[in-house]
């Protein structure tokens, strides 16, 4: 038996109906934007094995600094310790992130940081005597897996079967192109009512929803109502976060600042599993009292792993080297130029691009489902021509390695082409 059909005895998937579907390729190695199956088969990783790794796969710089640290000190408990990785990597957050975020709260994935920050919001109310036990987020919206996160997400067929068992979160309509104003008004209409702690939302992009697009100044106005009114803002950052949209941080563009961030996927260079939720003082103030029953009871074992750390410290240097800054603008410039050629074609109904993020929708006389038919083929389509992309039903995006060659994204686009002809 080859990999793949060992795979298929005992492995289940994520979001996958293992009825329908056949065997799956079997990597075997990585390097820059590249992977290759165990049949030598090449592929390209067009959208960083989702969206975790901007720097190429096997980096030779990441994976130093993680076999350093393996070598030195490769865990300790954070409850009751502290480790010089999690300064550093706090002290270096300090740096990048948006002056008003102050605390640091490491855990494992982009759904535990969200879990953390939505917790937090609520115990921060209750620690008060305030009755403010709802949450706000958008139509679409994606925030992970985990029960609060579940919640909090909007793409319902995720979330269905839990329908009962979740937090209670109210949706509002996503301020895309034409909706801000209604989007604004459901903001309005629910912070005045005082039950509610938090407005959770993916600023700028819903990754999970297709890439979904909306400007900062609605943003910004929205974050400013809820802060008039007490409702804390939570921007998960997971997809966004670490120059995806062209700055640091997505809520670079923003004029007001959130009071949570949620980071992971591209944290560690895509090598180490972690996440980061990130805290202004007034969050954290909300806790520290006498009292010890008012501390944040919530803690993961991997807590502030020192290895994690000492890749996360690696990848922000990377991040920050003029080298990856040009590739982030010289990706954004060419996504611009394909959208140009693409956008006139009779079968493409509308296009999007921001920062490394390109995304297209095929026109269809039908709504097409998230993993429906006309995903599948287009999906089967790519992997067939050596390209891993992952349409959402009739959205196709590109959201590739910062490392990218010309020539390789070249081939994704031509790829793309071809697909919205066959379609
Ligand atoms: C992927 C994602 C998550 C969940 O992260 P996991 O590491 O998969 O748990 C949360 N929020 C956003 C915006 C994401 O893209």
């Amino acid at each position: 038996m080859n990999l793949s059909e060992r795979d298929k005895l005992y492995n289940w998937h994520p979001y996958t109906q293992h009825k329908t579907i056949g065997l799956l390729p079997a990597i075997v190695k990585g390097e820059g934007a590249l992977l290759w199956d165990e049949n030598g088969k090449e592929y390209i990783d067009a959208i960083a094995s989702w969206w975790v790794n901007p720097f190429g796969h096997s980096n030779k710089i990441i994976a130093d600094a993680i076999y350093q640290q393996l070598t030195t000190l490769e865990h300790v408990l954070f409850g009751g310790f502290t480790h010089n990785k999690a300064v550093a990597l706090s002290e270096k957050l300090m740096t990048i992130l948006p002056k008003n975020q102050k605390k640091i709260f490491y855990s494992d994935n982009g759904s535990t940081a969200v879990e953390i920050a939505l917790k937090t919001a609520l115990q921060f109310f209750y620690n008060k005597g305030e009755k403010r036990t709802k949450i706000i987020a958008f139509e679409d919206a994606f925030h992970g897996d985990t029960f609060g996160a579940m919640a909090s997400s909007g793409i319902t067929f995720f979330t269905e079967a839990f329908k009962g068992s979740l937090l209670e979160v109210v949706r509002i309509p996503v301020p895309t192109a034409g909706n801000e104003a209604r989007s604004l008004k459901a903001l309005e209409d629910l912070v005045a009512t005082k039950e509610y702690a938090a407005f959770i939302f993916e600023p700028l992009v819903q990754g999970a929803a297709g890439m979904v697009m909306y400007e900062a100044n609605v943003l910004d106005k929205m974050i400013a109502i809820c802060q008039k009114n007490q409702v804390f803002t939570i921007a998960d950052e997971v997809m966004t976060g670490f120059g995806k949209t062209g700055k640091t941080f997505a809520t670079d563009h923003l004029a007001n600042k959130p009071d949570m961030m949620c980071l992971s996927k591209a944290l560690t260079g895509g090598t180490i599993p972690m996440a980061i939720t990130t805290f202004t003082q007034e969050v954290f103030d909300g806790f520290y009292n006498d009292d010890v029953n008012k501390a944040l009871f919530h803690g993961h074992t991997f807590t502030a792993n020192p290895t994690g750390c000492a890749a996360a410290l690696a990848s922000i240097d990377l991040l920050l080297t003029d080298e990856m800054q040009n590739n982030i603008a010289r990706i954004h410039a060419k996504h611009l130029a394909f959208e140009t050629k693409i956008k006139a074609h009779s079968k493409v109904k509308t296009t999007r691009v921001l920062g490394v993020i390109f995304a297209l929708e095929i026109k269809t006389d039908t709504t097409e489902s998230y993993y429906g038919n006309m995903r599948n083929k287009l999906y089967n389509f790519f992997i067939e021509n050596g390209v891993i992309l992952r349409p959402v039903g009739n959205i196709v995006y590109i959201l590739p390695p910062y490392i990218i060659s010309d020539d390789q994204l070249e081939k994704v686009y031509s790829i793309v082409e071809k697909a919205v002809e066959m379609i």
